[in-house]
């Protein structure tokens, strides 16, 4: 059996990458283990009730995540991507970061009225990027049923952006 103290110790911490303060999680260790990274998708699909008829997540690497747990869930998987990737009809979302805004778009058609769909992501530090994942879903008219992380950083009081929308997270700094 897995524990959760052993997926901790798999996520490897870069300080000052990709800047000085800022302390990275990098799960590319743990992607490397083949029983902890299936526990991981495992825990996320016993966290899913009720009917889901996507996962959706953010480039780049919440697609590894999740196309990982749509598989597992057998429901269909929405790329939300960085400006001006995606070929087709688009909504967009801009967000804050440290420094600046950034992009991000759906398919204007990748979700039908009414879907109930899963949000993942790696990391959630200071929520801005799920918060714009959250509005596309939602002009897109789906229903957010639940939002996952693999590691949430506390200090950066990112769950406070997401009230109302019940929030999972694997591991915690
Ligand atoms: P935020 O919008 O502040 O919640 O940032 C979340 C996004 O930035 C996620 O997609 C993460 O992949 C990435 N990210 C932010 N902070 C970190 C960190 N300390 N370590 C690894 N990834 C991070």
């Amino acid at each position: 059996m897995v524990e959760l103290t052993q997926v901790k110790e798999m996520i490897r911490t870069i300080p000052d990458f990709p800047k000085k303060g800022i302390l990275f999680r990098d799960i590319t260790p743990l992607l490397l283990d083949k029983r902890k990274f299936k526990f991981c998708i495992d825990q996320f699909a016993k966290k899913t009730k009720g009917k889901i008829d996507y996962v959706v997540s953010i480039e780049s690497r919440g697609f590894i995540f999740g196309s990982a747990l749509a598989y597992k869930l057998g429901v269909g998987f929405i790329p939300i991507r960085k400006e001006g990737k995606l070929p087709f009809h688009k909504h967009s979302a801009a967000y804050d970061l440290e420094y600046g805004q950034a992009v991000i778009e759906i398919h204007a058609d990748a979700i039908r009225e009414k879907s109930r769909v899963i949000i993942i992501d790696d990391v959630l530090a200071t929520g801005g990027t799920v918060e714009a994942a959250i509005g596309l879903v939602e002009k897109s008219k789906g229903i957010v049923a639940g939002v996952y992380f693999l590691v949430e950083l506390l200090a950066l009081g990112g769950r406070k952006r997401l009230k109302g929308y019940p929030v999972y997270s694997l591991v915690s700094y």
